[in-house]
């Protein structure tokens, strides 16, 4: 048995005297306890080992609140249900709320933080097995799943080392909407661009994200996107109806003038990489352009030039394709896939 200690602080400041400054957030002997949706899980299967939990529930940051440039602060600990159904996401985000339902279940969502979500770790079967090699959870021992079972892997941005991918879907909409990571560790607070906050896995599969051991994240700040709330639209494919991770998820929104013509794109593809996966040169390829099929297909086409299968997922990179269209189109008719339905479990704010 591994002795765990627990404290819980009541402020930031106690919070941080608690974590250790270290290079790999992962790897650190202090963690951060959130919702424990996914922490809990990975020491119980003893993939991960920290000595000292920090809960961070009673921290003041479960708000959500306007920001004053029209944007909005989630607070770290807002839980995933509190942050789908909050008026002003749902008003002025309603990407982020259809991303944030598509996953899990009610039960999960109303324990899983904000802070939790951006940093659970992959669900490649052979990490949550401490049987078999894996670089990312014993860094030098191999990949099991290069050559192994892949049904969930990457298609793009994956190394000899690693071919995991991350599964969040509210991850797949922060990214969509240039959200910022606000993060406090005992040297100060830095923002951290989303596209920048995960990483891709190259020779250090074990580091998922750009934070340090001792960083806490306190708060997540969207930009405004009102020239957004007409058109947007998030698409999920999974081998389940609900309570699945996905195979290929996209978050697609769109600025369409009153010529029809697109005015600005945004275009984030889930599960396919070890971070969200966004390329500017594919959302240029709508500017200016009328909203139909040939233009969303080209944009396709830039957004997973290079992708590739590793074997038992061929089918993610022709199923991606599919998938950017669709939630293009669904995005001009203003629509959301919202196959998972409010339930009485989860009470609107
Ligand atoms: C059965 C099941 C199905 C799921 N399905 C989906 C799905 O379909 N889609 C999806 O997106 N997710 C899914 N999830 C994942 C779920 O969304 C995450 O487990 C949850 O968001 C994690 O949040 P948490 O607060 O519970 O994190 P915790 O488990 O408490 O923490 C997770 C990690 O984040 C760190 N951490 C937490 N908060 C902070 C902070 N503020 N600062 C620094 N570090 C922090 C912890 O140290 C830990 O390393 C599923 C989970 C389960 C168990
Ligand atoms: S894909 Fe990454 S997480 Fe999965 S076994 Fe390989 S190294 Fe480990």
């Amino acid at each position: 048995m591994n002795p765990v200690t627990y404290v819980a602080p009541l402020d930031v400041s106690g919070a941080l005297s608690h974590l250790y400054a270290g290079v790999d957030a992962n790897a650190a002997p202090s963690k951060v306890i959130a919702g424990g949706t996914n922490l809990l899980d990975l020491m119980k299967e003893r993939v991960m080992g920290p000595q000292q939990l920090v809960d961070i529930n009673a921290l003041p940051l479960d708000q959500i609140t306007a920001a004053p440039d029209g944007g909005l602060r989630l607070g770290a600990i807002a839980r995933n249900a509190d942050t789908a159904y909050h008026p002003l996401v749902r008003a002025q985000y309603p990407v982020l709320t259809a991303a944030i339902l598509a996953g899990a279940s009610p039960q999960i969502r109303n324990m899983a933080s904000n802070g939790g979500n951006l940093l659970q770790r992959t669900r490649c079967h052979y990490f949550y097995d401490a049987t078999t090699p894996c670089n990312k959870r014993a860094p030098g021992t191999g990949c099991s799943a290069i050559g192994g079972l892949t049904r969930q892997h990457a298609i793009l941005g994956a190394s000899a080392q690693c071919i995991a991918t991350h599964p969040s879907d509210m991850c797949v909409a922060l990214a969509a909407l240039d959200a910022v990571v606000c993060v406090r560790s005992s040297a100060g607070e830095r923002r951290i661009d989303f596209a920048d906050f995960h990483r891709l896995p190259g020779e250090q599969p074990e580091r998922d994200t750009v934070l340090a051991a001792g960083d806490l994240i306190t708060h997540i700040d969207l930009p405004p996107a009102a020239q957004f709330v007409r058109h947007s639209a998030y698409l999920k494919f999974r081998d389940r109806a609900s309570y699945a991770f996905a195979l290929v998820s996209v978050a697609a929104m769109l600025d369409v003038g009153e010529d029809g013509k697109v005015r600005d794109a945004r275009i984030a593809l889930g599960s396919v990489a070890h971070k969200p996966w966004r390329v500017p040169a594919a959302e240029a390829v709508l500017i200016g352009r009328q909203v139909d099929e040939t233009a969303f297909a080209e944009a396709a086409d830039v957004l997973l030039a290079g992708a590739q299968g590793q074997g038992q997922n061929d089918f993610k990179v022709t199923m991606a394709r599919r998938a950017v269209i669709r939630a293009l189109t669904q995005a001009v008719e203003g629509t959301h896939d919202n196959t998972t339905e409010l339930t009485e479990n989860e009470a609107p704010v």
